[in-house]
């Protein structure tokens, strides 16, 4: 068994990997200027877990695996694991403000709901449950830190995968032998791939069509896998001092295509092949939601509580705190960290145990609450920042250096606000700017956004799955009858 540690991490991403950057091979990812900021603030993700006032919360005693393993990998069984659980995810998220999504704990919950839904593989054939529940086992025991890919490239949206002017674009079955099947093509958008060990692949949305069967694919391969290449978009972190680039000198998490030219995948690492009904239903039957959205929903809550928190200082600073507009809008803001920070707790207080397997799950309606508002609660709050700010967030200096340089003194005077000196407040300015102004900020907002995929699909899988439906529908047709 393995807890590893930031070091243990870094080591393990010197493998001949093969990322590319800015159209150059990138050798030593873990070195390299772009990913060396995000490379350390994961690092310390892993050495969080080392950290003794925490072992407890990030680590525990598996009793699936007999071992003792990071805690979000573990299956919950009680109220206690799901309430341990959110306060590892929480203690992760306030260690990079919110600001890494895909921090190692999102798909290692993933990886534990895929192997607690066992049965659902076995259904469709024993060996690719023998497969999943290995592979998490092998993850798990290993603590590796894995990203996903499951979109296909953005091609035409009025055709089905297999019907595409080249349908050997996004990534299909090619061939299949004793060993494993070969997959060739594309998948997007994988964050975090150039410094994670693994790469799980299963393609969304869920909504293949016949004719379609190649491309129905689960599975697993380590990121120096012979024919994975990992193309990046430009970095966002800013190379400077944190005080200037509080957030994107630290957290800009890659974004990345991986392209598979004839990779064989074992036949071990295959969860599911060629099968759209299996494909269909792994979303919503594995019951995945339950589990990385009570990991996603307290990281959004951390990062709402985090931008919350400097309205608060930037509207003291601003002196405008005790003026109505701006105490309702400070008003608004908490409500909508409360919101996304009640759905945890609601969710475990009314978590119920699914008789297929004797895991608790958290309830899934009061956890789409978050998946479906964050997409607008984050705009929402990043616009107050503007709205606060105004235009003091762009006559801010190069760096806070200049404070200590001839132009100093007309800096101190220029940028000082309501009892906060003009140092004290550019600091906050300039964290200010890093959330609503900078590439980094505007991705984050992409990113809330999108992560939980299209908010209409979403939205409509919230009514058409809604468990208290027909108790609200009772109320309503016991009421018209009684009139
Ligand atoms: C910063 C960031 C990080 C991400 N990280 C990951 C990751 O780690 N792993 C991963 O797998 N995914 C990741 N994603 C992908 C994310 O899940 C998707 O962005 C999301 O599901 C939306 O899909 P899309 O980007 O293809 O947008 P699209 O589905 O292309 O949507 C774009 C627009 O087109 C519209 N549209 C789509 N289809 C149709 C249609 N048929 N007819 C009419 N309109 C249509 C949509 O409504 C929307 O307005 C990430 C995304 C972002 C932005």
């Amino acid at each position: 068994m393995t807890v590893r540690t930031g070091q243990e991490f870094i080591d393990g991403l010197d493998d001949d990997r093969e990322v590319w950057y800015g159209g150059q091979r990138v050798r030593k990812v873990a070195e390299f200027e772009e990913f060396k900021p995000s490379v350390a603030s994961l690092a310390r993700l892993y050495d969080l877990q080392h950290d003794p006032s925490l072992s407890d919360v990030m680590t525990c005693e598996s009793a699936d695996l007999g071992d003792v393993i990071a805690r979000p990998f573990e299956i919950p069984r009680t109220l206690s694991h799901l309430r341990l659980k959110r306060e590892c995810y929480i203690a992760v998220a306030e260690a990079t403000c919110g600001m890494m999504g895909r921090s190692p704990d999102f798909l290692n919950a993933m990886m534990a709901s895929l192997a607690a839904k066992r049965s659902f593989f076995h259904e469709c054939a024993p060996e690719r449950a023998d497969a999943m529940v290995n592979y998490y086992k092998y993850i798990a025991q290993n603590d590796l830190f894995m990203t996903h890919a499951l979109l296909d490239p953005q091609l035409d949206k009025g055709k089905l995968r297999n019907e595409q002017s080249d349908p050997g674009t996004p990534l299909r079955v090619v061939d299949r032998n004793a060993d494993g099947i070969i997959v060739d093509g594309i998948k997007r958008i994988a964050t975090s791939a150039p410094y994670a060990d693994e790469i799980l692949v299963w393609p969304f949305p869920p909504t293949f069509l016949p004719g379609e069967e190649a491309y129905a694919n689960v599975f697993a391969v380590p990121m120096n896998t012979k024919g994975l290449k990992t193309l990046c978009r430009r970095s966002f972190t800013n190379h400077g001092s944190r005080t200037d680039f509080p957030l994107s000198a630290q957290f800009d998490e890659m974004d990345s295509t991986v392209v598979f030219d004839n990779v064989l995948v074992p036949w071990d690492r295959v969860f599911l092949h060629e099968n759209t009904t299996f494909l269909n239903r792994m979303y919503k039957d594995t019951r995945m939601r339950e589990m990385t959205a009570h990991q996603t929903n307290s990281r959004l809550e951390v990062k709402l509580g985090f931008v919350y928190a400097l309205l608060v200082r930037m509207a003291a600073a601003a002196g405008t705190d005790n003026r109505s507009e701006t105490m309702e809008l400070l008003g608004e803001a908490a409500l909508r960290v409360e919101v996304i920070r009640n759905t945890t707790r609601s969710a475990e207080l009314q978590a119920t145990v699914d008789p297929d397997n004797g895991v608790l799950y958290p309830d899934l309606p009061a956890l789409q609450v978050g998946r479906a508002l964050g997409p607008i609660y984050y705009p929402e709050m990043i616009a107050m920042i503007r709205k606060i700010g105004g235009g003091g967030l762009v006559q801010l200096p190069v760096s806070l250096d200049e404070f200590d340089s001839a132009i100093g003194p007309d800096l101190k005077k220029s940028l000082s606000g309501s009892s906060i000196g003009g140092l004290d407040k550019t600091r906050q300015m300039k964290l200010a700017w890093d959330l609503c102004g900078s590439e980094f900020g505007a991705r984050h907002e992409l990113y809330e956004m999108n992560y939980a995929g299209e908010r209409g699909a979403l939205l409509a899988s919230v009514n058409r799955e809604y468990s208290r439906k027909q108790d609200y529908l009772d109320l309503l047709d016991t009421f018209m009858a009684g009139l």
